[in-house]
Parts: structure tokens; sequence; C-alpha cells
């Protein structure tokens, strides 16, 4: 009887699920990639392992035991808080939550990829990271105005929310790859092999029972992080990074992703209007960066159209992690898309290559520095 206790304490505490095996039809994975594409779980250790400048702190063990991090540089300013954050607004003041003032640094935070596949985020955010101790991305390539700017502001990044899924994950790339795999092994199968697809794959949730391949976007639990429940976390993953937000209180929040179009930033659906037009006003002079930068983005025609509220059942719009976020923290916060660099049907090239991934990422931080220094709000 000892022994079977034991061997059920060790069966529970090593992960539940291991890389999944390709099939026959898939495409192969590509070993070679470029050195500073580092999209792997061991990348994240070996990069956090070099951090000096910053503070690293385990914010929360995944269902499959592994580790999720943030990394943390600037101190933290005393905001004299005395209410949570919706009770300061039923106040009339945010003020009451958070004093900022021009005395107290913007604060900015990175959360990477909830959906573990969408690598891209987490190859933008060890580059930054790397920037902020060295002043160099990994290519050796200097980023002056973002060192200068994580040395002005409290920065919080978490390389990847959502370790279990990235593991999971039998791709470290998805250049040139068909979108077909990437939603395969994205959102995952049901048992008959069919894809779940999106936005079906979020119609079982914890994703348990009806499973051929469970996708990289849910934990080893089945949670989905964009969908927990955000008033009882399913997952403690979410919950972590729930807590940052709501300890931290960040001026501006981007949760990154990635999907087969060209990148883009997203609104969160629940948001005041007044932060739904900032986040616009961003994502326009995003997109004229990237255009000026000769980098690949998408026209904005939904962004008017999202300002509005569901006008008729049912509704098409979710309180989902974005909105939860803002909601905590009063934090300008919105979804990035990155482009995975999978090909187009069209023309069989991918959207962008492993060089314009992270030049998409890393112009994004810029701008997201630039922006949030030059729009500040005062809660005072
Ligand atoms: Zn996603």
């Amino acid at each position: 009887m000892k022994y079977l206790s034991l061997i059920v304490v060790f069966l529970f505490s090593i992960p539940c699920f291991a890389q999944l095996a390709l099939e026959a039809e898939d495409p192969p994975n590509k070993k070679e990639l470029p050195y500073f594409f580092k999209s792997k779980i061991e990348d994240i250790e070996s990069e956090l392992n070099d951090v000096k400048s910053g503070k690293v702190v385990q914010i929360a063990t995944s269902p499959g035991n592994r580790p999720v991090y943030a990394v943390y540089y600037g101190d933290k300013d005393q905001f004299d808080s005395q209410a949570n954050y919706n009770s300061a607004v039923a106040a009339r003041n945010p003020v009451f939550y958070a004093r900022k003032s021009e005395s107290t640094k913007p604060v900015i935070y990175f959360l990477g990829p909830v959906h573990g596949h969408e690598i891209e985020g987490q190859v933008g955010l060890l580059n930054l990271i790397q920037i902020a101790e060295t002043g160099k991305d990994h290519r050796g390539r200097e980023w002056p105005l973002l060192k200068q700017a994580i040395e002005k502001c409290r920065v919080i990044i978490v390389p990847n929310g959502n370790p279990d899924g990235l593991v999971r994950c039998p791709y470290d790339s998805f250049v040139g790859l068909p979108g077909e795999t990437m939603t395969k092994y994205g959102q995952g199968t049901r048992p008959d092999g069919s894809l779940w697809r999106w936005p079906q794959a979020k119609s079982l949730h914890p994703m348990k029972g009806e499973v051929g391949i469970l996708g990289a976007y849910f934990n080893d639990d089945g949670i989905n992080m964009m969908h927990d429940d955000f008033f009882f976390p399913m997952a403690k993953e979410t919950e972590a990074i729930l807590k940052i937000a709501r300890d931290e209180a960040p001026d501006m929040t981007v949760s990154l992703h990635s999907h087969n179009q060209p990148p883009c930033v997203l609104q969160a659906a629940h948001v005041p209007v007044f932060m739904k037009n900032r986040v616009a006003d961003f994502a326009e002079k995003l997109n004229s960066h990237y255009k000026n930068v000769g980098l690949p983005y998408m026209t904005y025609d939904w962004l008017s159209a999202n300002l509005e509220d569901d006008p008729e059942f049912p509704p098409k719009k979710s309180f989902n992690l974005v909105s939860a976020l803002h909601h905590l923290s009063g934090t300008m916060s919105f979804v990035f898309e990155c482009s995975h660099g999978t090909i187009n049907e069209k023309d069989k090239a991918p959207i962008v290559s492993y060089d314009g991934i992270l030049d998409v990422q890393l112009h994004l931080y810029e701008q997201m520095f630039q922006y949030l220094m030059n729009n500040r709000l005062y809660w005072e």
C-alpha cells in the first residue's frame, strides 16, 4: 500500500502531457531555426538564467507541473492605494486605487502567449529581455529607444503564459507551413480527427472528453486562459496573470497572440469607449509605423465597428481576458495578433520571415512605449 501511494504521488508529480508526435500527413518540424528564434520551452529558462538587472519570479505552476515566470524591470512605485479599481471608479476617481502622477513611472505589462503554440510573442519577449539586459536583440541589433524606455518604466514581462500548451505543440515555428497545420495543433482535433477550428474550439470548455489532439490553446487541464471564468478562475495561470494587473496597475497591457493573417491589434470588447478610442488611435499609429518600416499590417475597418456594444441577441463579443485585465486595473489592454508566417493559399509564400516576426514584435513594443510616454493618463 505504501509503495502504491508512492507510485501515485510520482504519477501525479510528472507532467500530464508531453510533446505530441507528428502524424503521417503532417509536414516535418524544421529543426534548423535561426539562433534568435527563441521559441522552445528551454529557451525561457536559459534567457531567465542570464537576467541580472531584472527580477525573475515564478508566478504560477501549470497543471502539467511547469513554472510560469514573470520578469520585472524598474522599481515599483507606491500608488497610495486605498480601494480596488472598480470601487475607486464607483467613487468617481481611479486615484483611490492608484495615484499616478509625473513622479510615478509608467507601468507596462507584456503578457506572452496564453495560447501555447502562438510562440511568436515568446520569441519577441525573450529578445526584449535580452535588450533590457544588453541593449541588443539576439541578432546583435541595437534598440536604443527600447533600452531607454525600459529604464524609464516599470516593465513586467511574462514570456509565456501557457507552458503546457507550448510543450505539447510539436512545431517550434510555423514559418512556411500551411495554416491548417497550425489549426490542427493550435485548436486541436476531435476523436475522429476532424479539426475543432475557431470559434468552435471555444464551445467545449474545459476542453475534455471529445478530444483527439488537445490543442496548444489549452493548458493540460483543457483551460483556454482567454476564456477562463474570471470571477472564479479555473487555471492558476489565469489567476497569476490577473494578480499582476491588480497589484501593478499597468498603464498599458498587451496579450500577445498570433494568427494566419498579417499582424493587427484587436480591441477588448467590454471596456469603456474612451479606452477603445485610445486603442484605435494606437492601432492606427502602429499601422502607419509598420508601413513606414516595410512590415505587413492589416487595415482597421472593424476597429470603429468594435466601438459599439452588441446591438442584438445572441451577443458576439465575450468578456475575455483583456476585458478582465482592464476592469481589474484600468489598464489600456488589447490583443495583438502577430502573423505565424504560415503560407497564404494564393502564392504559397509566408506572410513574414523569422526576421520579420521578430521585427513585428520589437517594433510593436517600441511603439507601445512611445505611445504610453506621449499619451499618459494621470490619476491625481
Ligand atoms: Zn491566440
